[in-house]
C-alpha cells in the first residue's frame, strides 16, 4: 500500500473497475479533484482473449457462493479495470425492454446517451464467427446474434485504459483498499465524510463514490452500517444469469478437445471466447446459448484440463439471491436464497432443445455466468442519480445499483450507467 496517500479529497471514487474509471474521469474533466483507490496492486496482463482468473492469478480475488447445495467460485478482478480486465469481454447493449421498469422515468433514453459516450471510448467491435459459433449458429437460423469486443490487435482494450483517469488528472492509488465509510461524528448514516483504509489510515473527502462491484460495494455498505437496519435492503435479492454447461465432445465442430496447450502462452493473438450468441424463447424463458470457441483451460492460465463445453444460461431469473455479513468481517454469497423452481424447469428445458438439436446427450454441469448485480439497487438502497438514500456525501455507481439484469452481460450496461450517473455526478452539487 503507497505510504503517501493523501489524507484529505474533494471526491473519493473506491474501486477502479469499470464504473471507477468512467466516474472518475468524468468528475475530473468537470474539475474535481479525484482520487482513485483500488484495492488490487498487480497489473493485468493486456493479451485480448486472456481471463487470468485461474488458479495463481494474481488480478482476481476468489469469493465463494453457495448455489443448490454447492460451492462455485466467483473469480472478481482486483486490478485497474476490475473484473473488465479479466472477463470474457463481450459487449452487448440491454434493449430497452430491459429498462423499463427502472425507477426515475427515461432510462431507455438516459441508457442510450451513456451507451453512446462508452461506445465512443470502449469502441467494442463485432469479431468474425470461430467454426463452433458457426455451426451453432447453422443449427439455430435467425437467433444468432454478433458478439462485440473491445481488442485491438491482440490487446484487450479496458475500462482503465478507454478512459485513462489519469490522464484527465486523477489520482490513482493502487493497492489500497477500503475498509469501510467514515461517518462525520461517528454516527453511521449520517454524513459520509471519508473512507477508512484498510489499514487503518483515514482519508477525508466531500463525497464518496463506492464502485467496488457488486460484491465489494455491498460488503462495504454493510461493514459501515448500511443494510436492512437502517433501511437499505443492501444484498438482498440480488440476480445472477444461471448457467449450465454442455459437453461438446459429441459435436462436430465443436471438436471435443481437451488437454491442448493453454493458449496463453503458446501465439500470440488468443481467440475470443464468444463471437456469437444464440437467443432462444422458451415458454416466456429468455435463454443464451454460448458457444465458447475453445475449452476454457485454453484461455485461464492454470486450469486443469477441461472438456469443449457450450453455455445455456437463464436471461430473465425470477429467482433472487444474497449478500449477508458472514459474522468474520466478510460477506457470505448465496446465489439462491430465493429459488422459483420455475427458473430450474426452463433451464432445463432449454438444455434439452440444445442437446436435441444438436443430437448430443451430454450431462449439465452447473455453472454460473459471472453477472451478480442490484446489490445496491436504485430506487430501493440509492435513487436515480445513485445517492445513498437518506445519507449525506455518499454514492453508488458500478452493478450494485442496477434495478434488474438486463438480458445480456452487464458489462457494456455498467459503462452505459456509470456515464449517465457521471454525469449527474458532476452537475449536481454535492451535500
Ligand atoms: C470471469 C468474469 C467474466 C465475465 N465476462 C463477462 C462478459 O464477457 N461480458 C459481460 O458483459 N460481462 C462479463 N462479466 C461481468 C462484468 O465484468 C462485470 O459486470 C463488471 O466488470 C462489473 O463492473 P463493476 O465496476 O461494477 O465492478 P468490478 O469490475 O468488480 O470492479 C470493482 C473494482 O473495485 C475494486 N475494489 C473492490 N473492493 C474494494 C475496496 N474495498 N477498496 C478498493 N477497491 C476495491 C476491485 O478490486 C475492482 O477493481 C464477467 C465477470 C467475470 C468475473
Amino acid at each position: 500500500m503507497t505510504p503517501d496517500v493523501p489524507v484529505r479529497a474533494d471526491l473519493v471514487v473506491v474501486g477502479a473497475g469499470p464504473a471507477g474509471c468512467v466516474v472518475a474521469r468524468r468528475a475530473a474533466e468537470a474539475g474535481r479533484e479525484v482520487l482513485l483507490l483500488e484495492a488490487g496492486a498487480a497489473e493485468a496482463s493486456r493479451r485480448a482473449g486472456l481471463l487470468d482468473v485461474g488458479p495463481g492469478s494474481q488480478v482476481t480475488v476468489n469469493h465463494r457462493a453457495e448455489s443448490g447445495g454447492a460451492t462455485l467460485l466467483l473469480p472478481r478482478g482486483s486490478t485497474l479495470g476490475g473484473s473488465g480486465a479479466v472477463n470474457g469481454g463481450y459487449c452487448a447493449a440491454a434493449r430497452p425492454a430491459d429498462l423499463s421498469g427502472w425507477p426515475g422515468g427515461g432510462w431507455p433514453r438516459r441508457y442510450a446517451v451513456g451507451l453512446g459516450r462508452a461506445a465512443e471510448r470502449l469502441r467494442p467491435r463485432l469479431v468474425p464467427a470461430d467454426p463452433v459459433a458457426a455451426r451453432l449458429a447453422a443449427v439455430f437460423p435467425g437467433r444468432v446474434e454478433s458478439i462485440a469486443q473491445a481488442r485491438r490487435g491482440g490487446l484487450r482494450v479496458t475500462a482503465y485504459q478507454a478512459w485513462d483517469p489519469a490522464g484527465a488528472g486523477v489520482r490513482i492509488e493502487r493497492g489500497t483498499g477500503v475498509r469501510r465509510i467514515r461517518w462525520q461524528g461517528g454516527r453511521a448514516g449520517g454524513r459520509c465524510d471519508g473512507v477508512v483504509l484498510a489499514d487503518g489510515r483515514e482519508i477525508a473527502a466531500r463525497e464518496v463514490v463506492l464502485c467496488a462491484g457488486a460484491i465489494g460495494t455491498a460488503a462495504l455498505l454493510l461493514d459501515s452500517g448500511i443494510g436492512p437496519l437502517s433501511g437499505h435492503p443492501v444484498g438482498q435479492r440480488t440476480e445472477e444469469h444461471p448457467e449450465i454447461l454442455l459437453d461438446l465432445a459429441e459435436f462436430p465442430a465443436g471438436g471435443g478437445t481437451r488437454g491442448g496447450p493453454c493458449l496463453a502462452t503458446a501465439g500470440p493473438v488468443l481467440p475470443s471466447l464468444l463471437s456469437r450468441v444464440i437467443r432462444l424463447d422458451i415458454g416466456g424463458a429468455g435463454i443464451e446459448v454460448r458457444p465458447y470457441s475453445v475449452p476454457m483451460d485454453r484461455v485461464i492460465p492454470g486450469l486443469a484440463p477441461q472438456p469443449h463445453r457450450i453455455g445455456v444460461a437463464l436471461m430473465t431469473p425470477s429467482g433472487r439471491g444474497e449478500i449477508v455479513p458472514d459474522g468474520r468481517g466478510g460477506v457470505r454469497v448465496v446465489l439462491d436464497a430465493h429459488p422459483d423452481p420455475a427458473d430450474a424447469i426452463a433451464l432445463g428445458a432449454a438444455a434439452d432443445l440444445v442437446r436435441d438439436s444438436l443430437g448430443i446427450s451430454a450431462p449439465a454441469v452447473p455453472s454460473t455466468s459471472q453477472h451478480l448485480s442490484g446489490s445496491a439497487r436504485m430506487g430501493e438502497v440509492v435513487d436515480d442519480s445513485g445517492r445513498v438514500l437518506g445519507v449525506a456525501g455518499l454514492r453508488v455507481a458500478d452493478a450494485s445499483v442496477f434495478p434488474s439484469l438486463p438480458r445480456c452481460g452487464p458489462y457494456y450496461s455498467v459503462l452505459a450507467v456509470a456515464e449517465d450517473l457521471a454525469a449527474r455526478i458532476a452537475v449536481e452539487r454535492p451535500w
